[in-house]
């Protein structure tokens, strides 16, 4: 969209557009896919919910530009669920605007601020300084606070249905501190000299923390900012002092800056691989695929690690799924070929 019909369709929202009715009780638009699956876990078995999407799968949130149509359905929600502390760079001025017609506009990161686990003091540019990262949801204890979080503020909108929404976070409650258990269990079984993760963006302070592993990354907290030649021997030199086997590519974010990496060692004799999966970033998958949800995209992530780090023959132990822990990784994500 050009920038000026951009304008038009904020300055028609601030107007105060019409919302046209909708057939839900309660209609929700969710920005990210991970605040879409979990406003779909707790509002299960709550009649007329209504959820709309708006970025898709390996979409990547700092850089979304909210379209017309995602404005309009803004526009006639009651509720718009995004993740918060500036993840979705793009959209500031919309959800003021949007906050100021009465919608409820909730960020899922709210409950992580107040309780003091946003990891903060990264300087983005010379104006920006002292910026949270955004990338809370990696350590599923936070996930835990956003469940309870936002099933408070459903039965703040739909009260008749507020029983259901606290079951709902409880049950899942548990589900993620089993997730947690099983991802500890098989990242803290690497030697703790031997734990680092090296990505494209600073997507995973938060799961590093929470796990016990040490991050480098190509580009800053957000991919706006573009990233340079000393960015890239910066990560270099720092695969070389640690003697890291392994790099990762992430789902919503181009490869060319990983592989700019994985060329610049083999030049300098350093052998080297990219992970036997990409990570996923800021963006899960489809929904309806395993890495279409929360604990799914997490574990992927966890199992991609162990496995590529295996492949380079570290030693670690993949602990066995948790029976009641659900969905299970399917059997293709256990069989992998190292050499593929
Ligand atoms: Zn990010």
């Amino acid at each position: 969209m050009s920038q000026h019909r951009w304008l038009l369709t904020l300055c028609l929202l601030l107007l105060g557009a019409p919302s046209l009715a909708s057939d839900a009780s309660l209609h929700i638009v969710a920005t990210t896919t991970q605040a879409a699956d979990l406003a779909h876990i707790l509002s299960a078995g709550v009649e007329d919910v209504q959820i709309t999407p708006l970025m898709g799968a390996g979409v990547d949130p700092h850089l979304y530009q909210p379209t017309e149509s995602d404005i309009a359905a803004m526009n006639q929600a009651q509720m718009v669920i995004y993740s918060g502390l500036h993840l979705e760079g793009q959209f500031d001025t919309v959800f003021a605007a949007l906050a100021e017609q009465g919608i409820s506009v909730y960020a899922l990161s709210a409950p992580v601020k107040s309780a003091g686990f946003v990891i903060g003091g990264f300087d983005l540019s010379d104006e920006l300084t002292d910026v949270d990262d955004p990338h809370f949801w990696f350590d599923p204890r936070n996930w835990q606070l956003t469940a309870q979080g936002l099933a408070e503020r459903l039965a703040m909108l739909d009260p008749a249905n507020a029983a259901a929404y606290k079951a709902n976070a409880d049950a899942y409650s548990e589900q993620l501190q089993q997730l947690f258990d099983w991802a500890e269990a098989g990242l803290g079984s690497v030697e703790a000299g031997q734990r680092y993760l090296v990505t494209s963006h600073d997507a995973f302070q938060y799961f590093g923390a929470a796990f016990g592993w040490q991050m480098q990354a190509i580009q800053g907290i957000s991919t706006e900012d573009e990233a340079g030649v000393g960015d890239i021997q910066a990560t270099v030199d720092f695969v070389l002092a640690h003697e890291i086997p392994v790099l990762f590519v992430e789902s919503s974010v181009p490869p060319d800056t990983i592989e700019a990496v994985v060329a610049a060692l083999r030049a300098q004799g350093h052998e080297t691989r990219i992970g036997v999966r990409e990570l996923y970033g800021d963006a899960m998958d489809a929904p309806g695929s395993f890495g279409g949800t929360y604990i799914g995209m997490l574990a992927q992530n966890a199992l991609t690690i162990m496995q590529s780090y295996q492949c380079m023959g570290t030693r670690l132990t993949i602990p066995a799924w948790p029976a009641d822990l659900l969905p299970a990784p399917p059997d293709e994500l256990w069989n992998i070929d190292c050499h593929a």
